[in-house]
Parts: C-alpha cells; structure tokens; sequence
C-alpha cells in the first residue's frame, strides 16, 4: 500500500498522517467484473434519450444546488415527498456527508464488518470512532443480540442490505429493532437493493422509524456508475441536514439530467435486472459445482447484490491468473480482515458469466 511522503505526513493534519490512499487495484481486461458495475448495455432508447437531454442542458449556468426535478421524479417513484430526499454526487458523497454532519469526533458510528470498506474510510476521515460487531465467521449472518447491544451506546449505525460483499439482505425486523435501540441515526445502505428479492427494502419503515436513512445509488443496477449520482431517503429534518453540510454544486447538470432521464425510464431497467438476477443463480450453481469438492477451502455464499463471494484456496494467486492469462478482472479480497482467500465476482453477462467459470475450472483442475 502506498503512503504520505513524510513531507506530507508532517504537513497533513494529524489525524490523516497514515491514511492509505484508496486502491482499487484497476488493470484493464477484456472482461471487468471487479467492481460490481451493470455490464449490460443500457436499455433500448435509454442512451439515446439521455444523449438528448444532456445535448438540451446549458451549460454556462450553476446547476439547481438540490437537484429538483430529480428529487420530485426519486419521490414520486418510491411514494414519498421531495423533503424526504437528497441526492449527492455518488452514494459515497453522502456517506461521508453522513459521517461529516452526524459523526466527527467524540462519537461512534457502528458498523458490521466485512463490508463496504468506505464506511471506515469516511469515519477516519472525520475522526468518528468505528465500533465493529462482527459477523459470523462461516456464515457472515450478522449477531444480531451483540448488534442490537450495540447499537444502544452507538451515535451512528451503517448496515448494508445486500450487504457488499457477502450478498445478504437484512431483516426487517431486525431493522426496525436497531433504528429503535440506536438514539442516533440508523442508515440501512441499499446500493444493491434493486437486484433484492421484491419486499426486502427497509424503505417502509421510514414512515415508523424517524431515524432511518436509506442510501440508493445509479451506480449499480440503473448503470451509470459514472455519472456519479445516489440520493438518500429519510425524515425531512434529516435530509434538511443534509442539505445544509452538503457542497452546493456537487451535483452537476449533466449528472442531473442524465439521472432523470434514467429515473424517468426506470421500467425499461426490470429485464435487465431480472436477467442479472438469474444470471446470479447460474453464477452460484457454476461456482458450486467447482468449490464444493474443495471444501472447506472452498465455498460460495449466496447472495442478493449482482456479484458472489467465493472463497477459493490460494485465492489471490487465482485472481492473478484471472487477470494475467484470462484478461478477467475480479475483486481480490483475500487480505481484508474476515475474508482470508475470498473472491467478489460481479454477476455480468451470460458470456461473461461463462468465461469466468471457464478459466475458473481450468485453473482449479491444475
Ligand atoms: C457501490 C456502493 C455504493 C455507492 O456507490 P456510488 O457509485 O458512490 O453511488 C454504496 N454502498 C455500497 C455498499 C456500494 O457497494
């Protein structure tokens, strides 16, 4: 991992002295399916209608600071009012701006690791202490008493849903327990919640729990992880503090227009997100049907995000192998704390799919 030159270590500020600048350890391949993005093309009509609406933008004005129309289309879409949202340059914008408004230090965001590792980041960032609560080590089902123990001396909680990268889904029972143990905010990050079997999202508690924010995202099954848009829905307090720590132009014109487009055509998104589902199922059988005679080094945990978590000996070798004599790129994750020799393989098109398993088997078979 790379570091600070020691010039800039003295001259950071304290805090920030040994922060590892954020690697995802990109090579171009022929086949990505290392960062979980929707491989597939846009739908029908989809890019064309969003060339129009980019080509109608001006350009030589600020754009609207609260984006709108895109919050009123976000609203009407998941039957809430626009106070109810937020949208940010990316979810990543919002978890630290989560992090920047509630967290900061002296308090305690509470998190369930493995999971998404910009949860630590931001609370690095802003000197928010992290208590951690473990999931299951064979498993990764979270423990839910020592969770909801937690959870009571906590300023903060983030639970992911499906959770990245072990693909399971919170209850929402249990949901409902955290946001009333916790006296702070409870954020429940649903990146991946479009591929999630229908009636999972905790979204119909926003109603009962005042405390609850959701965090959705463009990146992943709406495909456009680079215009850079994600949006939180939450209590209009809430989401008017959100509105207040936020940099006011984040949200570009193009990513404005280009999300709405989106969001307007959302429908034309199910068959792609229907195929990725059942691509995922596929994916799972495949990976099983060579992990199974290497257990317990090997195992794959079924998930609801569009990627698996496979666990394979020498993993990091395989990965390696995938990149250099395939041109396959996947997530290594074989040295990150709870995920010795674990693989993220995002779930891509049929093809892609079969070329994984492919140069899978051939390098298990060695
Ligand atoms: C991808 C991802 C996000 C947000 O991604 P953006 O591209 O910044 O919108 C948030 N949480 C999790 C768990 C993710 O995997």
């Amino acid at each position: 991992m790379t570091q600070l030159s020691e010039r800039m270590r003295a001259l950071v500020q304290p805090h920030l002295a040994e922060i590892e600048p954020y690697d995802p350890a990109f090579t171009p391949c022929d086949i990505n399916l290392s960062a979980n993005e929707n491989t597939y093309p846009l739908p029908e009509g989809v890019r064309e209608a969003v060339d129009e609406a980019l080509a109608a933008t001006p350009l030589n004005r600020y754009p609207d600071p609260m984006s709108n129309d895109l919050r009123d289309e976000l609203a009407a879409w998941h039957g809430v009012v626009r106070e109810n949202v937020c949208v940010g340059n990316g979810g990543d914008e919002l978890l630290y701006n989560f992090l920047l408004a509630f967290g900061g230090a002296g308090r305690t965001l509470l998190t369930c690791p493995p999971d998404f590792s910009e949860y630590a980041f931001f609370a690095s960032l802003t000197q928010t202490a992290v208590e951690r609560v473990w999931r299951d080590e064979a498993t990764y089902g979270l423990r839910c008493e020592e969770l909801l123990a937690a959870a009571v001396q906590a300023d903060l909680v983030i639970l992911t849903s499906p959770n990245n990268p072990t693909g399971d889904v919170l209850s929402i029972d249990l949901a409902r327990e955290v946001c009333a143990a916790c006296p702070g905010l409870v954020m429940v990050d649903e990146a991946y919640g479009e591929f999630a079997d229908e009636g999972t999202s905790v979204e119909c508690l926003l109603g009962e729990c005042d405390n609850l924010v959701v965090l959705h995202t463009l990146s992943k099954a709406f495909g456009e992880a680079g215009i850079r848009c994600g949006y939180v829905l939450a209590a209009p307090d809430v989401i008017e503090a959100f509105a207040a720590i936020r940099q006011i132009y984040s949200v570009n014109v193009l990513t404005q227009a280009a999300a709405l487009t989106a969001v307007r055509k959302r429908e034309a998104f199910a068959p792609v997100i229907e195929t990725i589902r059942s691509e995922r199922e596929r994916l799972l059988s495949g990976l099983r049907a060579l992990t199974e005679p290497l257990a317990p080094q090997g195992a794959v945990w079924a998930g609801q995000g569009n990627f698996l978590l496979v666990r394979l000996p020498q993993a990091s070798v395989v990965r390696q192998r995938l990149r250099d004599e395939f041109s396959i790129l996947v997530r290594d994750f074989s040295y990150a704390p709870g995920l010795e020799d674990c693989l993220r393989i995002t779930v891509g098109m049929p093809e892609e799919n079969d070329a994984v398993l492919d140069a899978l088997k051939t390098i298990l078979a060695e």
